[in-house]
């Protein structure tokens, strides 16, 4: 006989004995957007622990949507490698341009990060950065996302991480802790978050690469959040450069936490 109390109790040891797990872990990644999934995905493969905390229901970030509204994403040429990786069909275009189903992208890089052996933990935002020892960010502080819907006065979760990546999106939710709560210059010219500047798909693809780098010692920004941290353009809706910037921030995280 199927008993409900047995049935939450499996769910309630399973997350909790997952969750437990990852209060230390290698990488702690804000964001299951584009560009924090091939992030977690690259690291997970090369055996790092790493955690995704996503703060809506749902992974994907804007991918969902592809570009206005219609549910194709465009990518170039440099990034066909990563969606073959994933699994991802797509159609070439010519001119170095291909197009795939956005929502084959995010279900096959969802599954793909997760087979890795990233972990995702929906339904967590990250509220605030850790930062124990005062200069350089060891953590995540992360609440409930539906506390903070309800504005419910709730104490939140610390989980130590030896990189925090900031896969945001435009808000770059996690610079600005640093910026506002810890009250600490970061690693761009203006010591400040520079914001996203207007559209210009072929700079701001270009220049994403250049921008995807530790912000604040223990900070990664990649994505939006990256051209958002830097001042770079938008590009509008062409999704390669997140793919490539979180593949690029996972190659240099690895680099680190082999040399720690
Ligand atoms: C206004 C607007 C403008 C856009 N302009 C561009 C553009 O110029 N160029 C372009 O390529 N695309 C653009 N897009 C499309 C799309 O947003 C991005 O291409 C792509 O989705 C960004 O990928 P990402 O991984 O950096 O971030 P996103 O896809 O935005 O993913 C970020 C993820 O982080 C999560 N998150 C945010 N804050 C927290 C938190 N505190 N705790 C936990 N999780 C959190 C979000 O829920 C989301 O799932 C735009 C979208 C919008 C809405």
């Amino acid at each position: 006989m199927l008993k409900g109390a047995q049935i939450s109790k499996i769910i309630i040891n399973r997350y909790l004995e997952e969750l437990d797990s990852y209060l230390k872990t290698d990488v702690a990644v804000v964001g299951a957007g584009p560009a924090g999934l091939t992030a977690a995905y690259y690291l997970a493969k090369k055996g790092h622990k790493v955690a995704i905390f996503e703060k809506n229901l749902s992974i994907g970030g804007g991918m969902w949507g592809g570009g206005i509204m219609f549910n194709a994403i465009v990518f170039q040429e440099e990034v066909r490698e990563i969606f073959e990786e994933f699994g991802i069909e797509h159609r070439s275009h010519g001119d170095g341009y291909y197009s795939a189903d956005s929502v084959l992208a995010v279900t096959a890089m969802g599954s793909q990060t997760i087979r890795a052996g990233a972990k995702i933990f929906n339904l967590l935002s990250a509220e605030d950065v850790l930062a124990e020892g005062g200069n350089r960010v060891t953590g995540l502080v992360l609440n409930w996302t539906t506390v903070r819907m309800a504005g419910l006065h709730v104490d939140p979760i610390a989980v130590e991480a030896k990189y925090v990546i900031d896969a945001s999106g435009h808000d770059c939710q996690i610079a600005n802790f640093v910026q506002n709560n810890l009250q600490e210059k970061l690693l761009t010219e203006t010591g400040k978050i520079m914001g996203e500047r207007s559209m210009w798909a072929e700079s701001g693809e270009n220049n994403l690469l250049e921008y995807t780098k530790e912000v604040y010692p223990g900070l990664f920004v990649v994505g939006m959040s990256a051209s958002a941290a830097y001042g770079g353009h938008r590009m509008g809706p062409i999704f390669g450069g997140m793919l490539l910037s979180g593949k690029k921030a996972a190659q240099e995280i690895d680099v680190c936490l082999k040399n720690k």
